[in-house]
């Protein structure tokens, strides 16, 4: 049996690979990964687990995990005997605002995790690093890779690094209105789909809530953002709240390889609600069409050849 029979079922439909065998060639790498839905609740869960305990302990295993650091110590000096006073984000990237006014900022990459353990819990083999509370256990932080980083910037130290997009919108707060996304939709004269995905536009939006966004909206990839209609724009504005708001509610998909786990270890529930993302010849959920997959140079999307105009 050859593997494209192997892959259809009774009603032609080609099914889509198992989820995450081509996660890599189905988005640009410069795609934000993981999405903002996923950092958020990570956020949440640290919100109410860390905040105002205080580091006893800090065990850099990798050294390349804190790599703007001269060195090790240097990072676990900055954090040594300090309380987490609050739980920020900007974009992708997690930020922990310690009581003498630096800044722990987490950047997980495509593959990294965090994980609140015990601290007698075995520590796996790709933990990066062990912060130890006075009460209430570990925070591990796990396979960070190229694309994820530690850093404590000191008091009004630059924390943000290489990566910080000052222009970005964050959907989830109350700078993205209809008015201000309209005006850049306007400036970029760009294709949807890769304009969603670029994280000096919208932060944190990755290939998963970019396609699912214009599925909602009944846009295609590749309209031009200067040329929407304003009742376009507007749908594109419900979309983008409802998509990444919902997922939020879900606490993030859970697809792929590296696939997202909150702070205690357990899947976001999105995924069962994705109507375009990795959906390839399976009927679109509104006109029962076969869904598609374009290829954009080295991303993918997922869309409705019918209902998506
Ligand atoms: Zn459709």
């Amino acid at each position: 049996m050859t593997r494209a029979t192997a892959l259809r079922d009774g009603t032609g439909y080609t099914f889509p690979p198992a989820p995450g065998r081509l996660l890599g060639p189905w988005r640009l790498p410069e795609e934000p990964l993981p999405e903002l839905p996923e950092v958020e609740t990570l956020r949440r869960d640290l919100d109410s687990e860390v905040v105002g305990r205080k580091v006893k302990g800090v065990d850099v295993k990798a050294a390349s995990a804190v790599r703007r650091h001269p060195s090790r110590a240097d990072f676990t000096d900055r954090l040594l005997g300090r309380k987490v006073a609050e739980v920020g984000r900007r974009g992708s990237t997690l930020l922990l605002r310690l009581d003498d006014g630096a800044v722990l900022t987490i950047r997980l990459g495509a593959s990294g995790r965090l994980l609140k353990e015990r601290s007698a819990a075995l520590v796996e083999q790709r933990t990066d690093a062990v912060i130890t509370f006075a009460t209430g256990g570990d925070l591990r932080v796990l396979g960070l890779g190229d694309d994820g980083e530690l850093f404590v910037a000191a008091p009004g130290e630059e924390e943000a690094g290489p990566r910080a997009r000052s222009a970005a919108i964050d959907p989830l707060t109350d700078a993205f209105t209809w008015q201000a996304l309209n005006a850049r939709l306007l400036a970029r004269g760009a294709r949807l789909r890769p304009l969603l995905t670029d994280e000096s536009f919208l932060a944190g939006i990755g290939p998963i809530y970019a396609d699912e966004i214009l599925w909602a909206s009944a846009l295609r990839w590749d309209r031009r953002s200067d040329r929407l209609t304003a009742q376009e724009v507007r749908r594109l504005y419900r979309a983008i709240q409802e998509v990444v708001q919902e997922a939020v509610r879900l606490r993030g998909t859970s697809v792929g390889d590296d696939l997202h786990v909150d702070l205690y270890g357990n899947k976001g529930e999105y995924q069962s609600q994705l109507n375009a993302y990795q959906r390839e010849g399976q009927p679109c959920q509104r006109c029962r069409t076969p869904l598609v997959r374009e290829q954009l140079e080295q991303a993918s999307t997922f869309h409705c050849p019918k209902c998506q105009s």
